[in-house]
C-alpha cells in the first residue's frame, strides 16, 4: 500500500527550523502536490520522505511501517529530477536499466520491465539513443521510466518541469497525469508553480516559512482558501 504519513515532522539546520511540524496523510493511489514559495521547505520534506535527509523529529511511514531510519535503497519509492540528472553517457536503455541493479533483478526482467516502461512513456524507438541525441521532453521521459521502472508504492517529483518551455511543459504535465492514472502510484509532486499545482493535484499542501497554511483540493483552495496567504498565492499568476 503507497499510503504515506508525515507525523510533527521537523527539520532543523544549524540553528534554523526549516521545517517547524508538518503533518500529513497522503492517501494510496493519490496525486498530492507540494505548493509553496521558493524556500519554504518543500524539497527538504520530499527528501526527508526520500531517506536523503534525515528527520530532526517526527515520524514518516509509508504503507503503515515507520521507515525514519531505512536507507534510502531500502524505501519503497522512486525520485524523479529534472533530466539532467541522467548519465549523459549511457544509452536510453541503459539509463532505465541501472536503476534496477540495485534491486538484483535478472537480467531478462530487467529487460521486460525497461520495454513496459518504454512503451508507456512512447520511448520505445529511442533506447539505444544516448541523452544528447533526445529532446527535452523526451530526456524528461527517460527521467520518468527510470522511475517506473521499479514499480515503487511511492513516487516523488522535484519541481520536474521547471527546466522545459511552456508549451513542452504543459504538454508534460497532462502525460505526467495520464501516466498516473494508468499506473494508479501513489505520487507527491512538489512545484513552486500554483498553476501547476490547480491543474495536476488531487489534492494541494500549501506550505509557507515550514508549516502547512492548508491541505485541500484544488476547487476548496481556491473556494475557501483558509487564510490570506493561501487566497494570494493560489490567486496569483504564475
Ligand atoms: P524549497 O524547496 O521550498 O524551495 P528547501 O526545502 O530547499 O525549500 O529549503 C528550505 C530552507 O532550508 C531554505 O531556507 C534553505 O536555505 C534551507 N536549507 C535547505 N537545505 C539546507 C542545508 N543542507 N543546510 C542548511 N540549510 C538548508
Ligand atoms: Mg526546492
Amino acid at each position: 500500500m503507497g499510503t504515506v504519513t508525515i507525523r510533527d515532522v521537523r527539520k532543523i539546520y544549524n540553528k534554523l527550523e526549516v521545517l517547524k511540524g508538518v503533518s500529513v496523510d497522503i492517501r494510496d493511489g493519490e496525486f498530492l502536490v507540494l505548493v509553496g514559495p521558493s524556500g519554504c521547505g518543500k524539497s527538504t520534506l520530499l527528501r526527508m520522505i526520500a531517506g536523503l535527509e534525515e528527520i530532526s523529529s517526527g515520524d514518516i511511514s509509508i504503507g503503515g511501517q515507520i521507515i525514519n531510519d531505512l536507507a534510502p535503497k531500502d524505501r519503497d519509492i522512486a525520485m524523479v529530477f529534472q533530466s539532467y540528472a541522467l548519465y549523459p553517457h549511457m544509452t536510453v536503455e541503459q539509463n532505465m536499466t541501472f536503476a534496477l541493479r540495485l534491486k538484483g533483478m535478472s537480467p531478462a526482467e530487467r529487460k521486460e520491465r525497461v520495454a513496459r516502461a518504454a512503451g508507456i512513456l512512447g520511448l520505445t524507438p529511442y533506447l539505444e539513443r544516448l541523452p544528447k541525441e533526445l529532446s527535452g521532453g523526451q530526456r524528461q521521459r527517460v527521467a520518468m521510466g527510470r522511475a517506473i521502472v521499479r514499480s515503487p508504492a511511492v513516487f516523488l517529483f522535484d519541481e520536474p518541469l521547471s527546466n522545459l518551455d511552456a508549451k513542452l511543459r504543459v504538454q508534460m504535465r497532462s502525460e505526467i497525469k495520464q501516466n498516473h492514472a494508468r499506473l494508479k502510484t501513489t505520487t507527491v509532486y512538489v512545484t513552486h508553480d500554483q498553476i501547476e499545482a490547480m491543474t495536476m493535484a488531487d489534492r494541494i499542501v500549501v506550505m509557507h516559512d515550514g508549516l502547512i497554511e492548508q491541505i485541500g483540493t484544488p476547487l476548496e483552495l481556491y473556494d475557501r482558501p483558509a487564510n490570506v496567504f493561501v487566497a494570494g498565492f493560489i490567486g496569483s499568476p504564475a
